[in-house]
Protein backbone atom coordinates (compact mmCIF):
# COMPACT_ATOMS: atom_id res chain seq x y z
CA UNK A 1 0.00 0.00 0.00
CA UNK A 2 1.36 3.52 -0.88
CA UNK A 3 0.68 6.39 1.33
CA UNK A 4 -0.50 9.74 -0.25
CA UNK A 5 2.20 12.52 0.09
CA UNK A 6 1.45 16.06 0.69
CA UNK A 7 2.53 17.98 -2.61
CA UNK A 8 1.94 21.05 -0.61
CA UNK A 9 4.71 22.47 1.06
CA UNK A 10 4.80 23.62 4.79
CA UNK A 11 6.68 26.55 5.94
CA UNK A 12 6.78 27.64 9.83
CA UNK A 13 8.29 30.23 11.53
CA UNK A 14 10.60 29.73 14.35
CA UNK A 15 10.34 31.58 17.66
CA UNK A 16 9.93 30.94 21.22
CA UNK A 17 7.76 27.95 20.95
CA UNK A 18 10.09 26.29 18.53
CA UNK A 19 13.10 26.90 21.12
CA UNK A 20 13.81 23.55 22.69
CA UNK A 21 14.93 20.60 20.83
CA UNK A 22 11.71 18.73 21.63
CA UNK A 23 9.35 21.58 20.31
CA UNK A 24 11.63 21.54 17.32
CA UNK A 25 12.06 17.46 16.65
CA UNK A 26 7.99 17.66 16.87
CA UNK A 27 7.49 20.23 14.20
CA UNK A 28 9.92 18.34 11.73
CA UNK A 29 7.74 15.36 12.70
CA UNK A 30 4.63 17.03 12.37
CA UNK A 31 5.91 17.35 8.82
CA UNK A 32 7.34 21.31 8.05
CA UNK A 33 9.49 21.30 5.00
CA UNK A 34 11.20 24.90 5.23
CA UNK A 35 11.54 26.54 8.35
CA UNK A 36 11.95 30.49 8.64
CA UNK A 37 14.36 32.23 10.67
CA UNK A 38 12.76 36.14 11.62
CA UNK A 39 15.76 38.23 11.19
CA UNK A 40 13.48 40.55 12.72
CA UNK A 41 14.31 39.14 15.98
CA UNK A 42 17.59 37.81 17.46
CA UNK A 43 21.25 38.16 16.81
CA UNK A 44 23.52 36.88 13.92
CA UNK A 45 24.75 34.39 16.51
CA UNK A 46 21.26 33.14 17.44
CA UNK A 47 20.40 32.48 13.94
CA UNK A 48 23.76 30.35 13.14
CA UNK A 49 23.40 28.06 16.14
CA UNK A 50 19.05 27.55 15.63
CA UNK A 51 20.26 26.71 11.73
CA UNK A 52 22.72 24.38 12.69
CA UNK A 53 20.20 22.35 15.39
CA UNK A 54 17.55 22.70 12.44
CA UNK A 55 19.96 20.75 10.44
CA UNK A 56 20.93 18.21 13.12
CA UNK A 57 17.19 17.71 14.07
CA UNK A 58 16.17 17.23 10.25
CA UNK A 59 19.34 14.55 9.74
CA UNK A 60 17.92 12.55 12.48
CA UNK A 61 14.57 12.68 11.26
CA UNK A 62 15.72 11.61 7.80
CA UNK A 63 14.31 15.23 6.29
CA UNK A 64 16.15 17.75 4.09
CA UNK A 65 14.12 21.00 5.21
CA UNK A 66 15.67 24.48 3.95
CA UNK A 67 16.13 27.29 5.46
CA UNK A 68 14.66 30.68 4.87
CA UNK A 69 16.39 33.91 6.51
CA UNK A 70 13.56 36.24 6.32
CA UNK A 71 15.15 39.54 6.27
CA UNK A 72 13.65 42.69 8.25
CA UNK A 73 13.48 45.12 5.76
CA UNK A 74 12.14 48.86 6.22
CA UNK A 75 9.98 48.47 8.88
CA UNK A 76 8.11 51.58 9.82
CA UNK A 77 7.51 51.19 13.49
CA UNK A 78 6.80 53.34 16.15
CA UNK A 79 9.66 54.39 19.28
CA UNK A 80 8.57 52.88 22.56
CA UNK A 81 6.48 54.32 25.17
CA UNK A 82 6.83 55.61 28.82
CA UNK A 83 4.72 53.02 29.83
CA UNK A 84 4.80 50.75 27.30
CA UNK A 85 1.25 51.47 25.92
CA UNK A 86 -0.81 54.22 25.93
CA UNK A 87 -4.87 54.56 24.95
CA UNK A 88 -6.57 56.64 22.06
CA UNK A 89 -9.89 58.04 22.27
CA UNK A 90 -11.63 58.36 18.56
CA UNK A 91 -11.65 61.68 17.83
CA UNK A 92 -8.59 63.35 19.64
CA UNK A 93 -5.06 64.37 18.57
CA UNK A 94 -1.99 62.43 18.44
CA UNK A 95 0.95 63.23 17.24
CA UNK A 96 4.30 60.97 15.32
CA UNK A 97 7.36 63.27 16.04
CA UNK A 98 10.67 62.26 14.47
CA UNK A 99 12.24 64.49 17.40
CA UNK A 100 10.30 62.84 20.24
CA UNK A 101 12.87 60.47 22.62
CA UNK A 102 12.88 56.97 21.82
CA UNK A 103 11.37 55.89 25.34
CA UNK A 104 9.81 59.31 25.45
CA UNK A 105 5.88 58.23 24.11
CA UNK A 106 2.84 59.65 26.10
CA UNK A 107 -0.87 60.38 25.45
CA UNK A 108 0.08 63.44 23.34
CA UNK A 109 2.87 62.00 21.09
CA UNK A 110 5.52 59.08 20.23
CA UNK A 111 8.72 58.88 18.05
CA UNK A 112 8.92 56.54 14.80
CA UNK A 113 12.21 54.71 13.25
CA UNK A 114 11.89 55.95 9.51
CA UNK A 115 12.97 59.56 9.95
CA UNK A 116 11.74 60.70 6.44
CA UNK A 117 8.26 60.04 6.88
CA UNK A 118 7.12 63.76 7.70
CA UNK A 119 8.56 64.76 4.08
CA UNK A 120 6.83 61.92 2.41
CA UNK A 121 2.96 62.22 3.73
CA UNK A 122 0.55 64.98 3.24
CA UNK A 123 -2.40 66.56 5.23
CA UNK A 124 -5.25 64.25 4.96
CA UNK A 125 -3.04 60.86 4.16
CA UNK A 126 -4.41 57.88 6.33
CA UNK A 127 -1.44 55.95 8.43
CA UNK A 128 -2.40 52.52 9.77
CA UNK A 129 -0.89 51.29 12.57
CA UNK A 130 -0.47 47.77 14.00
CA UNK A 131 -1.84 46.32 10.97
CA UNK A 132 -4.46 48.98 10.82
CA UNK A 133 -6.10 48.28 14.61
CA UNK A 134 -5.37 51.83 14.86
CA UNK A 135 -6.35 54.50 12.08
CA UNK A 136 -4.88 58.01 11.53
CA UNK A 137 -5.78 60.67 9.16
CA UNK A 138 -3.25 63.40 8.73
CA UNK A 139 -4.30 66.76 9.48
CA UNK A 140 -0.78 68.81 9.58
CA UNK A 141 2.96 68.13 8.64
CA UNK A 142 4.89 70.73 10.75
CA UNK A 143 8.66 70.10 10.51
CA UNK A 144 9.46 67.04 12.06
CA UNK A 145 6.34 65.83 13.30
CA UNK A 146 2.79 64.62 11.85
CA UNK A 147 -0.30 65.70 13.27
CA UNK A 148 -3.10 63.71 13.26
CA UNK A 149 -6.43 62.70 14.23
CA UNK A 150 -7.46 59.82 15.36
CA UNK A 151 -10.28 58.06 13.20
CA UNK A 152 -9.96 54.73 14.82
CA UNK A 153 -8.44 54.42 18.68
CA UNK A 154 -7.71 51.53 20.92
CA UNK A 155 -4.71 50.57 22.52
CA UNK A 156 -0.99 51.36 21.22
CA UNK A 157 2.19 49.88 22.41
CA UNK A 158 6.32 49.62 21.65
CA UNK A 159 7.25 48.48 18.28
CA UNK A 160 3.78 48.74 16.76
CA UNK A 161 4.37 48.58 12.59
CA UNK A 162 2.82 51.50 10.45
CA UNK A 163 1.88 51.88 6.95
CA UNK A 164 0.59 54.29 4.89
CA UNK A 165 -2.84 53.45 3.28
CA UNK A 166 -2.05 53.16 -0.78
CA UNK A 167 1.54 52.52 -0.07
CA UNK A 168 4.12 55.13 -1.94
CA UNK A 169 6.73 55.59 0.95
CA UNK A 170 10.66 55.44 -0.71
CA UNK A 171 11.95 53.59 1.83
CA UNK A 172 14.85 51.59 0.44
CA UNK A 173 14.32 47.82 0.81
CA UNK A 174 17.90 46.46 1.63
CA UNK A 175 18.52 48.66 5.24
CA UNK A 176 22.20 48.23 6.81
CA UNK A 177 20.35 45.89 9.01
CA UNK A 178 19.41 43.86 6.08
CA UNK A 179 23.08 43.76 4.72
CA UNK A 180 24.84 42.36 7.38
CA UNK A 181 21.92 40.16 8.06
CA UNK A 182 22.42 38.77 4.42
CA UNK A 183 26.22 37.93 5.40
CA UNK A 184 24.42 36.00 8.14
CA UNK A 185 22.76 34.40 5.80
CA UNK A 186 25.39 33.09 3.73
CA UNK A 187 27.39 31.76 6.66
CA UNK A 188 24.32 29.75 7.81
CA UNK A 189 24.07 28.44 3.89
CA UNK A 190 20.41 29.63 3.89
CA UNK A 191 18.72 28.09 1.15
CA UNK A 192 16.68 31.17 0.49
CA UNK A 193 16.69 34.82 1.54
CA UNK A 194 13.28 36.74 2.13
CA UNK A 195 13.44 40.36 0.94
CA UNK A 196 10.65 42.62 2.69
CA UNK A 197 9.55 45.37 0.88
CA UNK A 198 11.11 45.21 -2.44
CA UNK A 199 9.81 47.82 -5.18
CA UNK A 200 10.94 46.45 -7.59
CA UNK A 201 13.24 43.91 -9.63
CA UNK A 202 16.87 45.68 -8.75
CA UNK A 203 15.96 45.65 -5.27
CA UNK A 204 15.84 41.54 -5.83
CA UNK A 205 19.48 41.76 -7.98
CA UNK A 206 20.99 43.77 -5.43
CA UNK A 207 20.05 41.08 -2.42
CA UNK A 208 21.48 38.69 -5.05
CA UNK A 209 24.44 40.27 -5.88
CA UNK A 210 24.91 40.88 -2.20
CA UNK A 211 24.69 37.10 -1.01
CA UNK A 212 26.51 36.06 -3.46
CA UNK A 213 29.16 38.77 -2.99
CA UNK A 214 28.85 37.19 0.87
CA UNK A 215 29.80 33.31 -0.81
CA UNK A 216 26.05 32.42 -0.28
CA UNK A 217 23.92 30.21 -2.85
CA UNK A 218 20.67 30.78 -1.58
CA UNK A 219 17.74 31.78 -3.69
CA UNK A 220 15.98 35.04 -3.48
CA UNK A 221 12.64 35.39 -2.25
CA UNK A 222 10.53 38.51 -2.72
CA UNK A 223 7.67 39.34 -0.44
CA UNK A 224 5.36 41.21 -1.84
CA UNK A 225 4.05 43.47 0.61
CA UNK A 226 3.69 46.99 -0.92
CA UNK A 227 1.48 48.31 -3.25
CA UNK A 228 4.14 49.35 -6.03
CA UNK A 229 5.53 45.75 -5.52
CA UNK A 230 1.90 45.06 -7.86
CA UNK A 231 3.31 47.56 -10.52
CA UNK A 232 6.35 45.81 -10.78
CA UNK A 233 5.24 41.94 -10.19
CA UNK A 234 6.17 40.38 -13.64
CA UNK A 235 9.59 42.35 -13.25
CA UNK A 236 9.64 41.06 -9.45
CA UNK A 237 8.56 37.42 -10.49
CA UNK A 238 11.14 37.21 -12.93
CA UNK A 239 14.82 37.94 -10.88
CA UNK A 240 12.90 35.87 -7.83
CA UNK A 241 13.43 32.22 -7.00
CA UNK A 242 10.11 32.06 -5.12
CA UNK A 243 7.82 35.16 -4.10
CA UNK A 244 5.42 35.35 -1.28
CA UNK A 245 2.00 36.58 -0.94
CA UNK A 246 2.54 38.53 2.20
CA UNK A 247 -0.60 39.16 3.24
CA UNK A 248 -0.16 40.78 6.43
CA UNK A 249 1.30 44.16 4.96
CA UNK A 250 -0.02 44.17 2.04
CA UNK A 251 -3.57 43.85 3.40
CA UNK A 252 -2.76 46.92 5.14
CA UNK A 253 -1.24 48.76 2.38
CA UNK A 254 -3.78 47.56 -0.27
CA UNK A 255 -7.44 46.80 2.13
CA UNK A 256 -7.84 43.24 2.68
CA UNK A 257 -11.04 42.65 0.73
CA UNK A 258 -8.72 43.06 -2.22
CA UNK A 259 -6.34 40.32 -0.98
CA UNK A 260 -8.14 36.92 -2.35
CA UNK A 261 -7.62 38.64 -5.89
CA UNK A 262 -4.20 39.82 -5.82
CA UNK A 263 -3.42 36.16 -4.53
CA UNK A 264 -5.15 34.30 -7.17
CA UNK A 265 -3.06 36.37 -9.21
CA UNK A 266 0.29 36.44 -8.10
CA UNK A 267 -0.14 32.40 -7.34
CA UNK A 268 -1.11 31.96 -11.48
CA UNK A 269 1.39 34.25 -12.63
CA UNK A 270 4.43 33.28 -10.84
CA UNK A 271 3.76 29.72 -11.87
CA UNK A 272 3.39 30.60 -15.18
CA UNK A 273 6.70 32.35 -15.10
CA UNK A 274 8.48 29.13 -13.47
CA UNK A 275 8.44 30.86 -10.12
CA UNK A 276 8.25 29.41 -6.39
CA UNK A 277 4.73 31.00 -4.44
CA UNK A 278 4.41 30.90 -1.00
CA UNK A 279 0.89 32.05 0.66
CA UNK A 280 1.69 33.82 3.81
CA UNK A 281 -0.37 35.24 6.97
CA UNK A 282 -2.80 34.62 10.01
CA UNK A 283 -3.26 31.16 7.93
CA UNK A 284 -4.23 29.33 10.89
CA UNK A 285 -4.08 31.92 13.41
CA UNK A 286 -6.43 30.56 15.90
CA UNK A 287 -4.59 28.12 16.42
CA UNK A 288 -1.65 30.53 18.36
CA UNK A 289 -4.19 29.97 21.57
CA UNK A 290 -6.60 26.74 20.22
CA UNK A 291 -6.09 23.36 19.58
CA UNK A 292 -8.10 23.09 16.42
CA UNK A 293 -8.60 25.69 13.49
CA UNK A 294 -11.86 27.53 12.55
CA UNK A 295 -13.66 26.88 9.40
CA UNK A 296 -12.51 29.64 7.70
CA UNK A 297 -9.14 29.01 8.15
CA UNK A 298 -9.55 25.54 7.01
CA UNK A 299 -11.18 26.93 3.43
CA UNK A 300 -8.53 29.29 3.75
CA UNK A 301 -5.50 26.87 3.76
CA UNK A 302 -7.75 24.59 0.99
CA UNK A 303 -8.33 27.64 -1.21
CA UNK A 304 -4.55 28.54 -1.30
CA UNK A 305 -3.95 24.69 -1.83
CA UNK A 306 -6.25 25.03 -4.92
CA UNK A 307 -4.69 28.33 -6.16
CA UNK A 308 -2.01 26.22 -6.82
CA UNK A 309 0.45 28.06 -3.98
CA UNK A 310 3.60 25.74 -4.00
CA UNK A 311 3.50 26.57 0.04
CA UNK A 312 1.40 28.05 3.04
CA UNK A 313 3.32 29.46 5.58
CA UNK A 314 2.66 29.76 9.68
CA UNK A 315 4.06 32.80 11.05
CA UNK A 316 2.86 33.67 15.01
CA UNK A 317 1.40 30.17 15.22
CA UNK A 318 4.79 28.28 15.05
CA UNK A 319 6.67 31.30 16.50
CA UNK A 320 4.69 32.22 19.56
CA UNK A 321 1.76 29.93 19.67
CA UNK A 322 0.63 27.45 22.52
CA UNK A 323 0.22 24.58 19.47
CA UNK A 324 2.99 24.34 16.97
CA UNK A 325 3.16 20.96 16.08
CA UNK A 326 -0.38 20.32 16.52
CA UNK A 327 -1.07 23.43 13.87
CA UNK A 328 1.46 21.74 11.08
CA UNK A 329 -0.40 18.57 11.18
CA UNK A 330 -4.23 20.73 11.14
CA UNK A 331 -2.55 21.86 8.24
CA UNK A 332 -1.12 18.88 6.78
CA UNK A 333 -4.28 17.63 7.23
CA UNK A 334 -6.57 20.29 5.34
CA UNK A 335 -3.53 20.34 1.98
CA UNK A 336 -4.25 16.64 1.50
CA UNK A 337 -7.51 16.64 1.37
CA UNK A 338 -7.64 19.94 -0.56
CA UNK A 339 -5.47 18.06 -3.18
CA UNK A 340 -7.63 15.04 -3.52
CA UNK A 341 -10.03 17.63 -5.22
CA UNK A 342 -9.70 16.85 -9.00
CA UNK A 343 -8.74 20.87 -9.57
CA UNK A 344 -5.93 20.32 -7.41
CA UNK A 345 -4.41 18.08 -9.98
CA UNK A 346 -5.34 19.17 -13.34
CA UNK A 347 -2.94 19.96 -15.86
CA UNK A 348 -2.31 23.01 -18.36
CA UNK A 349 0.47 21.80 -20.62
CA UNK A 350 1.46 25.26 -22.22
CA UNK A 351 0.95 23.84 -25.54
CA UNK A 352 1.48 27.03 -26.94
CA UNK A 353 4.87 27.74 -25.66
CA UNK A 354 8.38 27.26 -27.01
CA UNK A 355 11.13 26.25 -24.43
CA UNK A 356 14.25 27.77 -24.89
CA UNK A 357 16.21 24.85 -23.05
CA UNK A 358 16.67 21.45 -24.19
CA UNK A 359 16.00 20.23 -20.22
CA UNK A 360 13.07 22.44 -19.67
CA UNK A 361 11.61 20.90 -22.79
CA UNK A 362 12.47 17.74 -21.53
CA UNK A 363 10.60 18.63 -18.22
CA UNK A 364 7.90 19.52 -19.89
CA UNK A 365 7.59 16.15 -22.40
CA UNK A 366 7.72 14.28 -18.98
CA UNK A 367 5.18 16.28 -17.50
CA UNK A 368 2.57 15.52 -20.75
CA UNK A 369 3.53 11.62 -20.75
CA UNK A 370 2.81 10.97 -16.93
CA UNK A 371 -0.26 12.87 -16.79
CA UNK A 372 -1.68 11.22 -19.76
CA UNK A 373 0.39 7.30 -19.36
CA UNK A 374 -0.49 7.21 -16.03
CA UNK A 375 2.62 6.55 -14.35
CA UNK A 376 3.17 5.87 -10.88
CA UNK A 377 6.01 8.51 -10.15
CA UNK A 378 8.69 10.71 -11.92
CA UNK A 379 12.81 10.13 -10.69
CA UNK A 380 14.45 13.47 -11.92
CA UNK A 381 17.81 12.91 -11.36
CA UNK A 382 19.65 16.34 -11.01
CA UNK A 383 22.19 18.71 -9.48
CA UNK A 384 20.51 22.26 -9.38
CA UNK A 385 16.84 21.51 -9.17
CA UNK A 386 15.74 23.06 -12.23
CA UNK A 387 14.11 20.13 -13.70
CA UNK A 388 12.24 19.11 -10.88
CA UNK A 389 11.14 23.02 -10.71
CA UNK A 390 10.07 23.49 -13.97
CA UNK A 391 8.34 20.18 -14.20
CA UNK A 392 6.42 21.15 -10.70
CA UNK A 393 5.01 24.18 -12.31
CA UNK A 394 2.97 22.03 -14.64
CA UNK A 395 -0.16 20.52 -11.64
CA UNK A 396 -0.01 16.92 -11.63
CA UNK A 397 -1.10 14.27 -9.12
CA UNK A 398 1.68 12.29 -10.06
CA UNK A 399 4.94 13.11 -7.48
CA UNK A 400 8.13 14.38 -8.39
CA UNK A 401 11.48 12.46 -6.97
CA UNK A 402 14.07 14.64 -7.24
CA UNK A 403 17.18 12.15 -6.46
CA UNK A 404 20.43 14.43 -5.89
CA UNK A 405 23.46 13.90 -4.40
CA UNK A 406 24.11 17.30 -3.25
CA UNK A 407 22.06 18.15 -0.12
CA UNK A 408 21.69 21.63 -0.96
CA UNK A 409 20.28 20.48 -3.82
CA UNK A 410 17.24 18.20 -1.39
CA UNK A 411 16.74 20.78 0.56
CA UNK A 412 16.09 23.59 -2.04
CA UNK A 413 13.76 21.48 -3.65
CA UNK A 414 11.31 20.52 -0.45
CA UNK A 415 9.84 23.59 -1.30
CA UNK A 416 8.27 23.03 -5.07
CA UNK A 417 5.09 21.67 -4.72
CA UNK A 418 4.86 18.15 -5.90
CA UNK A 419 8.67 17.46 -5.48
CA UNK A 420 10.42 14.92 -2.79
CA UNK A 421 14.10 15.28 -2.49
CA UNK A 422 15.90 11.63 -2.35
CA UNK A 423 19.64 11.39 -1.73
CA UNK A 424 20.98 9.71 -4.48
CA UNK A 425 24.70 9.80 -4.76
CA UNK A 426 25.20 8.06 -8.11
CA UNK A 427 26.91 9.56 -11.11
CA UNK A 428 30.14 7.01 -12.09
CA UNK A 429 27.39 4.09 -13.12
CA UNK A 430 26.62 3.38 -16.89
CA UNK A 431 23.14 4.77 -17.78
CA UNK A 432 21.38 1.47 -17.54
CA UNK A 433 22.94 0.63 -13.79
CA UNK A 434 21.53 4.42 -12.73
CA UNK A 435 18.12 3.71 -14.05
CA UNK A 436 18.08 0.62 -11.87
CA UNK A 437 19.44 2.42 -8.79
CA UNK A 438 17.11 5.35 -8.91
CA UNK A 439 14.35 2.65 -8.99
CA UNK A 440 15.62 0.21 -6.72
CA UNK A 441 15.88 2.92 -4.21
CA UNK A 442 12.52 4.13 -4.64
CA UNK A 443 11.00 1.06 -4.19
CA UNK A 444 13.21 0.43 -1.15
CA UNK A 445 11.71 3.74 0.34
CA UNK A 446 8.42 1.80 -0.98
CA UNK A 447 6.77 4.38 -3.41
CA UNK A 448 6.78 2.71 -6.55
CA UNK A 449 6.25 -1.57 -6.56
CA UNK A 450 6.75 -3.98 -9.58
CA UNK A 451 4.26 -3.36 -12.27
CA UNK A 452 4.51 0.09 -11.77
CA UNK A 453 5.49 2.67 -14.33
CA UNK A 454 8.26 5.80 -13.89
CA UNK A 455 9.49 8.26 -16.10
CA UNK A 456 13.42 8.93 -15.22
CA UNK A 457 14.70 12.13 -16.62
CA UNK A 458 18.23 12.43 -16.99
CA UNK A 459 21.77 13.96 -18.71
CA UNK A 460 24.15 12.13 -21.02
CA UNK A 461 26.31 13.59 -19.00
CA UNK A 462 25.43 12.30 -14.98
CA UNK A 463 27.03 14.95 -12.59
CA UNK A 464 26.72 17.79 -15.30
CA UNK A 465 24.37 21.20 -14.26
CA UNK A 466 21.40 21.57 -16.54
CA UNK A 467 22.68 18.55 -18.77
CA UNK A 468 19.00 16.84 -18.45
CA UNK A 469 18.19 15.75 -22.39
CA UNK A 470 16.44 12.54 -21.43
CA UNK A 471 13.48 10.70 -20.73
CA UNK A 472 12.86 6.93 -20.01
CA UNK A 473 9.43 5.40 -19.47
CA UNK A 474 10.30 2.00 -17.18
CA UNK A 475 8.21 -0.41 -15.62
CA UNK A 476 9.23 -1.11 -12.20
CA UNK A 477 10.70 -5.26 -12.05
CA UNK A 478 11.16 -5.19 -15.20
CA UNK A 479 14.08 -3.67 -15.49
CA UNK A 480 16.68 -6.21 -13.86
CA UNK A 481 16.93 -8.56 -17.04
CA UNK A 482 18.04 -5.59 -19.79
CA UNK A 483 21.23 -4.33 -17.63
CA UNK A 484 24.23 -6.57 -18.07
C1 LIG B 1 3.37 39.79 5.96
O1 LIG B 1 3.35 41.01 6.10
O2 LIG B 1 2.39 39.11 5.61
C2 LIG B 1 4.65 39.09 6.21
C3 LIG B 1 4.82 37.81 5.95
O3 LIG B 1 5.66 39.87 6.68
P1 LIG B 1 6.35 39.76 8.12
O4 LIG B 1 7.73 39.38 7.84
O5 LIG B 1 6.23 41.13 8.67
O6 LIG B 1 5.60 38.73 8.89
Amino acid sequence: MIEDLRRTKIVATLGPATESNEALDALIKAGVDVVRLNFSHGSAEEHLARAEKVREIAKNNHRHIAILADLQGPKIRLEHFKNGSIELKNGSHFCLNVDCGINDGDQYQVGITYKALPREVKKYDVLLLDDGRIVLKVMLVDGAKINCQVIVGGMLSDSKGINLKGGGLSAEALTEKDKADIVTAAKLNAEYIGVSFPRNADDLNSARQLLRDAGGNGGVVAKIERAEALDNLENIIDASDAVMVARGDLGVEIGDANLPAIQKKIIKMARHRNCVVITATQMMESMRDNPIPTRAEVFDVANAVLDGTDAVMLSAESATGLFPSQTVLAMSDICLNAEQEARASQSNHRLNSTFNRVDEAIAMASMYTANHLGVRAIAALTETGSTPLWMSRISSGIPIYALSRHESTSRKVSLYRGVFPVYFPTIDANHAEANLKAIDLLKKQGVVEDGDFVIITKGDLMGADGGTNAMKIVEVGQMAKFVG
